[in-house]
């Protein structure tokens, strides 16, 4: 149903690389697909087939006003033809910002909830109240991590890419982490780049990992200093290396997810992390509609054509 073009390996040429010996590729999920970007589109495939198998004819899902999984949710409802509902944290501010103005021109029902509310999501009484609302719908939780979300985040690795000896992706809720950490083939190590501060982010992935039962053939480490102040913070170092690398490589990279675990990767290059001889793949993990609303928001601008 969510049907996935062709995905690359784009190389990069770098005097550095070069110098250290080592070879990095970018997967451009970015290009996944013309409206479902990124790691969402692997995260909500398996999803919307069981809301579908299941009978269901809306979904319902939670995020942040600028929420890449809102704006993807959002598409991917539309592209499966069913309805969609964002439960969004915060009041609603006119006019909407442009990931909620795109999601609700998709036809997503936004429902905004103040944010104390919106921390008990997860309790019953909240669901019912919204059942009572809306009437029945299959939930996918904030960030859309699940059994088949994982399932799906499983499948961004291919057979081609065993040849890589280091495989990097940005954490946010972790599904996609930990989809990858399933398929990692013997020898290959996964880097996870949190976005968020705190070390709180390797218990929380221990935990997700013995929930879903997933164990690897292969070895993951967690890189937790390269949030640059925090999730949705940012500062000029990490701007200036959006641009530099779109400049050098043509890739559009964004300042929430991508850039940081970009910043961070090139950062463990310069410092000799990785072994020469190291072969480096980097997964773009697309969202890159948020620069539109970062720029809105913050004045700051940003690349936003993806070449
Ligand atoms: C949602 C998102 C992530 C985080 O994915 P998780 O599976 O929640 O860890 C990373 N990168 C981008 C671009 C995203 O939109």
């Amino acid at each position: 149903m969510l049907e996935s073009l062709p995905i690359v390996n784009q190389p990069l040429d770098h005097p550095l690389l070069e110098e250290k010996g080592i070879e990095l590729a970018i997967k451009r999920l970015d290009l996944v697909h013309p409206l479902v970007s990124g790691n969402k589109f692997f995260k909500l495939k398996y999803n919307l087939e069981k809301a579908i198998s299941g009978g269901f004819d809306k979904i319902l899902t939670f995020g942040g006003a600028y929420s890449n999984h809102i704006y993807a949710t959002a598409e991917a409802a539309k592209a499966a033809n069913l309805k969609s509902i964002g439960i969004i944290r915060g009041e609603k501010v006119a006019p909407l910002n442009p990931t909620l103005a795109h999601a609700e021109s998709l036809g997503m029902d936004l429902d905004f909830v103040d944010r104390s509310t919106y921390r008990l999501k997860e309790e019953a009484s909240f669901l019912e109240n919204l059942v009572e609302k809306f009437g029945a719908f299959y939930l996918i939780p904030e960030g859309g991590t699940n059994e088949l979300a994982i399932k799906g985040t499983s499948e961004i690795l291919e057979l081609g890419d065993n040849s890589y000896s280091h495989i990097a992706t940005c954490i946010g809720t972790g599904g996609t982490f930990a989809g990858l950490i399933q398929s990692l083939s013997k020898k290959q190590q996964l880097l996870g780049f949190s976005a968020l501060k705190g070390v709180f982010i390797h218990e929380e992935i221990k935990e997700l990992l013995k929930n879903h039962q997933i164990s690897s053939v292969g070895d993951f480490r967690i890189f937790d200093q390269f949030h640059f102040g925090g999730y949705g913070k940012y500062n000029q170092e990490l701007i200036d290396f959006i641009w530099w690398f779109f400049e050098n490589f043509g890739i559009v990279l964004d300042p929430i997810y991508t850039g940081k675990m970009m910043a961070g990767i090139w950062k463990l290059i310069a410092q000799d992390f990785f072994p020469s001889g190291s072969k480096i793949l980097a997964i773009h993990s697309g969202g890159l509609q948020g620069n539109i609303g970062f720029t809105a928001r913050t004045g700051i601008k940003l690349p936003s054509l993806s070449t």
